[in-house]
């Protein structure tokens, strides 16, 4: 007897510590109101065979009833006091309503048998019980109600003719019901998860976490647990902290709801996926438990968008390497960390010279193939905290971190010149490949980070741009490179000679095959007959005065030559004209305009200026406004090269354009780059959303036509339909397609 009692006591308590931790394995979300029935159960188990005990060996030979209905009527559990003989068998109260007893009188052994739920009265049977000490017992009570009992029972008499036992029961009935009704309400709760592909992780101890299906397919999980140290194996290392971070939280309650994105992949070996993880920490009723858990979903497909977004926002496409955009945006930040740091960056700005060249003589795709090398070089000599974008055309930009070395930026350029050079092998044997640099500092040599790149630009335009030439910015310089060059004064008499001359290319409707329009394109011709394109003229036109000369050329023979056709019975065309920065930001912009179209007679929808992003967004305000003067008076707005600056597709919402001009470097791979394809439909449905009608630029075969149509594009412009031509082949152009014109 002796011995029974911690033996008892110890397998209570065992017992019911079992079940505390199956339950709290299983129903995390329960496991405070369970620890806490149960923790009272078990002092009061504990007690109770503890007391019971006690008094028992006081009994000497024989229990009577009485004494029996004495100790145990004031237990609040059930109880049950027998000899393996069934000499004696007492029930107390509780166990005897349940069972359904009413009188004094009762089959003993039956009832025994209904309380133990056993299958017979054998030696057997009983052994089970004593044997093992605890066990669990359902039968119904005479109302039908399933009771579920568990058993826990010692010896607490042995003698030479039979052991006297005492069961104490542990009535589960109402935890059971409340396990049944969590289960239906877990099931609801899953199925609805599953339905909204959601997964749920949830942990008390946040080191083991139990799983819904949704999130074990994700996780390639085989069972509905997950230890901490495996799920975070599974998360990207660079998302690791942040998760870190959201277990972190759950040490503590908090009623706000918490997000992060973490790439997650599966243990079946898949790649990483993007999921939202929301998650929180609730506290639970009367425990100091913290529940935390949180919602998996997957995001991958909206993360790809965005990627494909930021690509084209950021990335440019040919090189691969960062654009513009990126550049002025990353530019900024460092300009403001120097100044704050007291850093100093070197900007070299750099330029493939003739590349034009290298274009026509070439091809465009071996042209793309020096710029894609041409990137990869620079993006050698990239250090931590630096940069190397494609700023436009052949026009490449690189930032350095400055450590006190001022001859870094030449030394580099120059070692950039030597690795480009040796890129002339094979198909470019012939062509010498060069390029020329210029470099400022930052934060010194201006006020922003777009003031030191303009004054890097300013310093490689002061060189001769096709020799190899390295210049560090100087603020002298401004003195000496305006209206002093040789082409400038070259260019002042060619305006007044009249040697300059609008070439026009036609512009195809996809769909019907009919021009509705053509573009401007200036050339200087001269005197001998050569032909010499805008690339080489107009950025230095642009640096002087000789840009408002020009473009006022051009806008007031655009409109003529349009009107004349108009006369001579040609069909009504769209004439397009460049304007650059310097134009456009012109306060007389609008009066300029209205007079070309008052002289030549023509009615302002036939006049469409072609902008490009960047001229665009380097004063959105003031653009905006200027555009709108310009679509008040009836004529038309293109945003020109769209995809090789700023590119970002929010702009289309604040600018008042009516046509989109898809840049020629994605029409170019359109049939065999699939990025490029996917941008060009995404953005031509996004434009037709709009209302933004779409053309693309430099269409040279009918394959790169038919995707474009079928991507829904309306217009094209390029050398399938014709070159830049004088107006005198238009006519013939004209004359050729009248069939299809007129
Ligand atoms: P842009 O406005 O993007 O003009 C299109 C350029 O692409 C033209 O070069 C045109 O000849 C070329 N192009 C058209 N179709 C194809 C094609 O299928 N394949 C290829 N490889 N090229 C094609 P262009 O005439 O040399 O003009 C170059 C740039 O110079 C123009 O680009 C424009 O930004 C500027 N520009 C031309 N004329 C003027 C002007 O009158 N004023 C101003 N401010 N800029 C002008
Ligand atoms: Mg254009
Ligand atoms: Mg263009």
């Amino acid at each position: 007897m002796k011995s029974g009692n911690p033996l008892a006591a110890a397998i209570v308590i065992a017992l019911s510590t079992a079940l505390v931790v199956f339950y709290a394995f299983l129903r995390p979300e329960q496991t405070v109101a369970i620890i806490i029935i149960y923790l009272a159960t078990i002092i009061a188990l504990s007690f109770i065979v503890y007391f019971i005990s006690k008094m028992y060996g006081k009994l000497k030979t024989s229990i009577d009833a009485e004494d029996f209905a004495e100790i145990t009527e004031s237990l609040n559990t059930e109880i049950i006091v027998w000899c393996d003989d069934f000499s004696f068998v007492a029930m107390n109260t509780r166990i005897r309503d349940l069972l359904g007893i009413t009188g004094s009188k009762y089959d003993e052994k039956e009832m025994l048998k209904k309380a133990f739920e056993l299958p017979d009265l054998t030696d057997e049977s009983f052994k089970k019980i004593t044997e093992t000490g605890s066990h669990e017992a359902h039968f119904l009570t005479n109302e039908d109600k399933l009771i579920t009992i568990a058993w826990s029972t010692s010896v607490i008499k042995k003698r030479k003719k039979n052991c006297v036992y005492l069961s104490t029961g542990f009535n589960l009935t109402e935890i059971k019901n409340m396990q049944v009704n969590l289960d239906n309400a877990n099931d609801f709760f899953n199925t609805a998860m599953d339905l909204a592909e959601i997964g749920v992780i949830m942990s008390t101890d946040r080191k083991k976490f139990i799983v819904s299906s949704i999130a074990m397919e994700a996780l390639g999980l085989t069972t509905s647990s997950i230890d901490i140290g495996t799920l975070r194996t599974q998360i990207h290392p660079n998302d690791r902290i942040q998760f870190d971070r959201a277990v972190k939280s759950g040490d503590s309650y908090s009623s706000e709801v918490q997000n992060v994105e973490l790439r997650i992949k599966s243990l079946n070996g898949s790649a990483y996926r993007w999921y939202s993880f929301r998650y929180k920490s609730i506290e639970s009723t009367g425990n100091t438990l913290v529940l935390f858990g949180g919602a998996l979903l997957d995001i991958t497909q909206e993360h790809e968008k965005d990627i494909l977004i930021e690509r084209l926002a950021y990335i440019d496409e040919v090189t691969e390497i960062a654009n513009r955009n990126k550049l002025m945006d990353i530019g900024q930040k460092t300009y403001e960390c120097s100044q704050l740091l007291n850093y100093s960056y070197w900007i070299i700005v750099l330029d493939i010279d003739r590349f034009h060249i290298i274009n026509d003589t070439c091809g465009y795709s071996n042209g793309n193939y020096i710029l894609k090398n041409f990137a990869h070089i620079l993006y050698k000599f990239v250090t931590p905290g630096g940069l190397a974008a494609r700023i436009s055309g052949d026009n490449f930009a690189l930032v350095l971190r400055d450590y006190g070395d001022d001859e870094l930026p030449i030394r580099t350029a120059k070692t950039i010149q030597d690795e480009f050079a040796k890129l002339a092998v094979d198909d470019f044997a012939a062509i010498s490949l060069s390029c020329s640099a210029g470099f400022s500092k930052l934060p010194d040599d201006g006020n922003s980070f777009l003031d030191v790149m303009e004054h890097a630009e300013f310093a490689l335009k002061s060189g001769d741009a096709n020799n190899s030439s390295i210049y560090g910015y100087e603020p002298s310089m401004h003195d000496s490179i305006i209206g002093n060059t040789e082409l400038e004064k070259a260019l002042a008499l060619a305006i007044e000679h009249n040697e300059l001359q609008l070439y026009y290319q036609p512009k195809i409707d996809l769909k019907t095959g009919k021009i509705i329009g053509v573009e401007a394109l200036i050339r200087w011709i001269k005197p001998d007959g050569t032909v010499i394109k805008p690339d080489s003229f107009v950025p230095i036109a642009e640096s002087s005065h000789l840009i408002g000369k020009i473009s006022e050329f051009v806008l007031n023979e655009g409109c003529r030559q349009n009107k004349l056709w108009q006369k001579m019975g040609y069909p009504n065309i769209v004439m397009s004209i460049n304007f650059t920065s310097t134009d456009f930001y012109q306060n007389d912009l609008k009066d300029k305009v209205l007079d070309a179209l008052a002289m030549s007679g023509l009615d302002p929808q036939w006049l469409e200026v072609e902008l490009t992003e960047t001229l665009a967004l380097s004063d959105i305000d003031f653009a905006v406004a200027q555009m709108n003067k310009l679509r008040d008076l009836g004529v038309k707005l293109a945003m020109d090269d769209f995809g090789t600056g700023y590119s970002s597709l929010s702009y289309l919402q604040i600018l008042p354009i009516t046509l989109l001009k898809l840049d020629r470097s994605f029409i170019t791979d359109i049939q065999h780059d699939n990025i490029a394809y996917e941008i060009v439909s995404a953005v031509i449905r996004i434009a037709k959303s709009k209302r933004i009608e779409t053309i693309a630029e430099g269409i040279e075969n009918t394959g790169q036509e038919d995707i474009l149509r079928q991507a829904g594009c309306d217009y094209g412009q390029g050398y399938l339909y014709g070159k830049p031509m004088p107006a005198s082949k238009l006519e013939e152009f004209f004359e050729k397609n009248a069939e299809v014109h007129y």
